[in-house]
């Protein structure tokens, strides 16, 4: 397999041609309309969602797009220009587990949306996929597939898309994650697949669901953030993910509060813990917090470079106390500073996946030839690099203009 260096975005009207033409093959005639979602990256604030903290999240130029067609059944077919493996089947009999492989992330949308009330049974759907998301490289493709196909059907059947009308697709694509996909994963993807906006990341507040739009410029300090995949898939399901929240749990239990987002005294807090694990990852979470506040504080001010420094300690912690890092995270955030990043960090669940590295624009040729120079003297993956130019949330492509009256 030959590796691309450098993944620039595809023209988002690129993709929907692509998703088009699938659709026309497949299903005959002409879809409905043509919606987008966006993958993400997590600027800041990892591991810290499930404990009610604040994550930074924003949406990338890289982008899912679904071609759907209602149908008058209660059928759902689904095709992607990702995998060979089609299914179609019957809404109604979508359950956790069913269906099983990718077309959960879309069934379960509908699921979710019945499930709730929201709509009711009698329409289905026919769906092609194109993505320009790198997929499984903790970028939330499934979240943007979700998104972009939860956009579509609130389209379809007249739900209001609006902010407010969004954070019930949210709610829904959550659960598709949950509960029909089987993956464990807070809202935080979902969330800023919905609402991004260009030029800002979204602070996040997981205990109370608050968003504000923070804008972030890093090319007015001459600064790039480069997004690192490192081509090792991120290996969430073996249950290190589930691990790490039951240790919280446990730690919350033994500290007597909620969540780690109601505790005053760190210092007191850590003290009082007994077992060396649970004081290493209650550390994490209660600093990893705060960075995310200094870090929105500093680029209010535009100090851009010193955002580097806060995120290198986000991956000393993660690394360290929680332990979700990677010898390839480890050799691509490792590289980068030697090569004068201003800072650098796994981003995502961990365990293989993405990292970020936030430099000077003139370091960047140096930093992309360290990182790669590492991973292949330590017969690595070979990363590929990425634009995180901060993007604009999920949205309706084509028509431009259109309702529909279902
Ligand atoms: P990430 O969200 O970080 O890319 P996940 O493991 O959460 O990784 O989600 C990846 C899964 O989402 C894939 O294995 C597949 O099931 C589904 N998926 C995402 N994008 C697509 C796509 N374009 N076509 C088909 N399935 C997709
Ligand atoms: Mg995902």
């Amino acid at each position: 397999m030959t590796v691309r260096t450098w993944v620039d975005p595809v023209d988002v009207h690129a993709v929907a041609d692509r998703v088009e033409a699938l659709f026309r093959s497949v299903f005959g005639g002409t879809a409905d309309g043509v919606w987008v979602a966006p993958g993400r990256v997590n600027l800041i604030g990892e591991h810290v969602d499930y404990a009610g903290g604040l994550v930074l999240p924003f949406a990338l130029p890289y982008v899912t797009t679904v071609a759907v067609r209602a149908r008058d059944d209660d059928q759902l077919h689904c095709v992607s220009t990702h995998t060979e493996e089609r299914w179609h089947g019957d809404l109604s009999e979508v359950a956790p587990g069913h269906p099983p492989g990718w077309a959960a992330y879309v069934a379960g949308v509908v699921w979710a949306l019945r499930d709730s009330g929201t709509v009711s049974a009698g329409t289905g759907f026919d769906v092609a996929v194109h993505s320009s998301v790198p997929v499984g490289s903790g970028l939330s493709s499934s979240a943007a597939l979700e998104c972009a196909f939860a956009l579509a059907v609130a389209d379809l059947l007249g739900l209001p898309t609006d902010a407010d009308g969004r954070f019930g697709l949210i709610a829904a694509c959550i659960r598709a994650e949950n509960q029909i996909a089987g993956a464990s994963t807070g809202g935080m993807d979902q969330t800023v697949a919905m609402l991004a906006h260009p030029g800002h990341a979204l602070l996040l507040d997981c205990s109370s669901g608050a968003t504000r739009l923070v804008p972030i410029d890093f090319a007015s300090a001459n600064g790039r953030l480069l997004v690192i995949d490192t081509n090792a898939p991120h290996r969430l399901v073996d249950g290190q993910y589930g691990n790490r929240r039951a240790a919280l749990e446990k730690a919350c239990a033994e500290l007597g509060v909620e969540t780690l987002r109601d505790i005053d005294d760190a210092d007191a807090a850590l003290g009082s813990l007994t077992a060396p694990e649970s004081v290493k990852r209650v550390r994490h979470v209660l600093t990893e917090i705060r960075r995310v506040s200094e870090v929105v504080e500093l680029l209010t001010q535009a100090r851009i470079a010193d955002v580097g420094n806060l995120l290198t300690s986000s991956h000393l912690s993660l690394r360290d106390d929680y332990e979700v890092s990677s010898v390839e995270l480890d050799s691509a955030v490792d590289a980068a500073l030697e090569a004068g990043a201003w800072g650098a960090r796994m981003t995502g669940g961990g365990f293989g996946g993405s990292a970020l590295a936030l430099v000077p624009a003139d370091r960047v040729e140096a930093v992309v030839e360290r990182v790669l120079r590492s991973a292949a003297r330590a017969s690595l993956p070979t990363p590929q690099f990425l634009s995180a130019e901060p993007s604009r949330s999920a949205h309706r492509l084509r028509p431009t203009s259109c309702r529909w009256s279902r």
